[in-house]
Parts: C-alpha cells; sequence; structure tokens
C-alpha cells in the first residue's frame, strides 16, 4: 500500500513537470486544471519541487488576482530552437544545462513566405521567454533549420527552388535585426544529425548519417565527432540524387531525383486512386494501424531511400545510420526494407557491422538539433563536453 502511494505520487510530480514544460509557466489553479490533480495536492507537489529546487514560484497578478506563477528553475543563458518544417513551425527554449523549457508547434499556410514565417517565429520567442519568466536579455542565440541546403556561413538558403518564398531570403540577418542575438541558420537533416549524434542514437559514435524522411528527404554527415555540411552546404542532400533517369522534372531543375520517387506528393499520388486524398500525416497513421495499401507504399519508399544511403555510406563508412523523419514513425514498416537496401549494397567489414537504427529523438530531434547549435557556437556546451569526455 505505501508503495503504490509512493509510486502514485511519483506518477503526479512527473506530470506536473511535464505540464510546466509545455507550457512554460502555468498559475497554481491552471496546473490543477491542466492536470486534473487537486489545487491541495498540486501545492503540495510544488512546494516539493521548489524545495529540491526545479521549479520557481513567483507572485504575479493573473486576471487581476495575485498568483503563484511556477516555471522550471533554469541556468542562465537561454538557446531558442526554430524548426521550419513546409506546413509547421516548432519553437523550443532550452538553458546551458540542456534543459528544454518550454516548447511549441503552429501551422504554416501551404508555400509559406520567409518574412512572414519568421516575423511569427520572432514573436513567438519574445512570448515563449515572457512565459518561463525569462526576457531577451538572457537569450544567447537562435538557431533555425529550414528543409533546404543552407549556407552556413552566411545563414543563406544555397539551392534555389527548393523552398519557396525563401530563396533570397538573408534568414539570419533578418532574425538577428528583429531580436538582436546571434543567429545560426542550417539545414534541417544536418541539425536531426547533430541532435542525434550529441545527445541520440548516434551519440557513441564518431562517424554517423542521419537520415530525414518526411515530406521530403535529406540526410546530415558527421565525421570524426563534427557535421560535414560541404563548401555550400550541400552535403548529404540524397532526396536530389537521381533515381529515375526518365522520371518526373524535380523542384531543383533535374529530373527523377530521390524526391519525386519517395516525396509527400508521390506518395499521396501513388495512394490516390485506391485511397483518395491522403494526408502524409494519414499514410504513416495508416501505416500503422496496418493498411496493406500505405504499407506497401512506405516499405517501397524505404528500400528507394536505402538505396540511395547505401552509396552515402560508401562514401563516408559511417559506425551508424538514423533513420528519422515523419515517416519513420511507422518504426520497422520503413527501417526493415531500409536496412535490407543498405546491407546489400554496402560490403561487409571485419571491424563492425554498419548499424541503421532509428532516431531516438523523434520529431524533435531537428529543433534539439537546433539548440545545440546555439549551444555549441556560444561556448556554452565546453563544460558539459569535458564532462562527457571525462566520463
Ligand atoms: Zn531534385
Amino acid at each position: 500500500m505505501a508503495g503504490s502511494q509512493t509510486a502514485l505520487r511519483e506518477a503526479n510530480r512527473a506530470t506536473v513537470i511535464e505540464t510546466v514544460r509545455r507550457y512554460g509557466g502555468l498559475t497554481q489553479v491552471e496546473l490543477a486544471a491542466a492536470t486534473g490533480l487537486s489545487a491541495a495536492t498540486v501545492s503540495n507537489i510544488v512546494r516539493e519541487l521548489q524545495g529540491a529546487g526545479a521549479v520557481d514560484v513567483r507572485t504575479t497578478i493573473h486576471n487581476g488576482r495575485r498568483a503563484q506563477l511556477v516555471t522550471m528553475v533554469h541556468r542562465t543563458g537561454i538557446a531558442a530552437g526554430v524548426r521550419i518544417g513546409t506546413r509547421h513551425m516548432s519553437i523550443a527554449l532550452a538553458d546551458s544545462a540542456q534543459q528544454v523549457l518550454v516548447e511549441q508547434t503552429l501551422p504554416l499556410p501551404h508555400e509559406h513566405r520567409a518574412d512572414t514565417s519568421l516575423d511569427r517565429a520572432a514573436l513567438l520567442v519574445v512570448e515563449l521567454l515572457e512565459r518561463v519568466g525569462s526576457s531577451l536579455g538572457e537569450l544567447l542565440g537562435i538557431g533555425i533549420g529550414v528543409p533546404a541546403p543552407v549556407d552556413a556561413a552566411t545563414g543563406t538558403i544555397s539551392v534555389p527552388g527548393i523552398l519557396r518564398g525563401w530563396d533570397d531570403a538573408p534568414v539570419a540577418q533578418v532574425m538577428s535585426k528583429r531580436l538582436g542575438v546571434p543567429v545560426f541558420v542550417d539545414n534541417d537533416a544536418n541539425l536531426g544529425a547533430l541532435a542525434e549524434s550529441r545527445v541520440g542514437a548516434a551519440r557513441l559514435y564518431q562517424d554517423s548519417v542521419y537520415v530525414r524522411v518526411s515530406h521530403g528527404t535529406g540526410a546530415g554527415v558527421v565525421l570524426s565527432g563534427r557535421l560535414h555540411r560541404g563548401f555550400a552546404g550541400t552535403a548529404g542532400e540524397i532526396g536530389h540524387v537521381q533515381v529515375d533517369a526518365g522520371g518526373v522534372v524535380c523542384l531543383c531543375g533535374s529530373r527523377g531525383c530521390l524526391n519525386t520517387v519517395v516525396g509527400a506528393p508521390a506518395l499521396i499520388e501513388v495512394l490516390r486512386a485506391s485511397r483518395g486524398p491522403l494526408t502524409l500525416r494519414d499514410i504513416v497513421t495508416l501505416a500503422v494501424d496496418g493498411d496493406p495499401g500505405c504499407r506497401q507504399v512506405v516499405e517501397d519508399a524505404g528500400s528507394a531511400v536505402g538505396a540511395v544511403v547505401a552509396g552515402l555510406a560508401i562514401a563516408v563508412n559511417p559506425q551508424c545510420v538514423v533513420v528519422g523523419g515523419e515517416l519513420a514513425e511507422t518504426g520497422e514498416v520503413l527501417l526493415a526494407p531500409m536496412r535490407e537496401a543498405i546491407r546489400r549494397r554496402v560490403p561487409l567489414n571485419h571491424i563492425a557491422p554498419l548499424e541503421v537504427v532509428a532516431a531516438e529523438l523523434g520529431p524533435q530531434a531537428e529543433v534539439i538539433g537546433a539548440l545545440l547549435l546555439v549551444l555549441e557556437n556560444t561556448h556554452e556546451l565546453t563544460h558539459w563536453f569535458e564532462h562527457q569526455d571525462g566520463d
């Protein structure tokens, strides 16, 4: 009986922490409403967490009344990570101890433009800082991930046509002018690679490849523990490797790129006759639920991506290929044919087999990578890496 009560108290404590992190900061009354716990329970848990140095409690005025605002305790120095997708934007804040303080996702319109999306991102960063009880003065920098190759030196997109409405936008410059902090821009697959290599599935390896199979497909390459971007930031752009010489013309201008075969519009089109109009999310959900048509399409995509990744793996010789992106949420439906396609093409060696594994950070990989990009570039992680090396 005593044991189950302890377990219940621990579960309640975890729920409170998770809820504070989701909203950034809430009053105790809001915490009770959001968790479904009684006011007394919330008050006890908050007092415990405050005693343990996990949360901060400040008196504020909320709806004209005095209220106790609960936020996560954070170390000085906050990084903002922004991931721009084709239809969504995710923003997270983390402190220099890499603790995620708050995160939020919002929808973006079809073919959104750089100026309006960056405006919204800047406003949201300020709003989230306030919500976690901080301010712009504490912001170290902003990391931004975009689904296109980026010239990291200038923070602009280096290949035109891939992300319409963003081609000539000086992304880093615009954002740093808005908020007055350093801004680091990179390709989303590169950020996923950085995150998985530091704190995810590839953390034990020096050489790894991260493959992002989502609306489009891309890869990030980590060599000797460092992200390899290439001269113009196009290293790992496997979505534009030709797989069908007579295929459809791609956004980049070439014919029959991998993206024209496994990109979301292609998968949706293949299923249209039998399943009607679906979204990529629908295809993932149906494949997980066992729909044979959707599974077939995801499996075929896995084989096609695997064949291209094999070429990259031969060029790079990584210890591990980590697979993320929305399609990876189908688990082995995507992963098994992909692993098979890679293993069939990459020569076995006597040292160690090439691992092909699922990403550990899931849909958060890119935004965590954006946070790490800021912390690494502003040298806030020096101690952390020294600590890791000493372990
Ligand atoms: Zn292309």
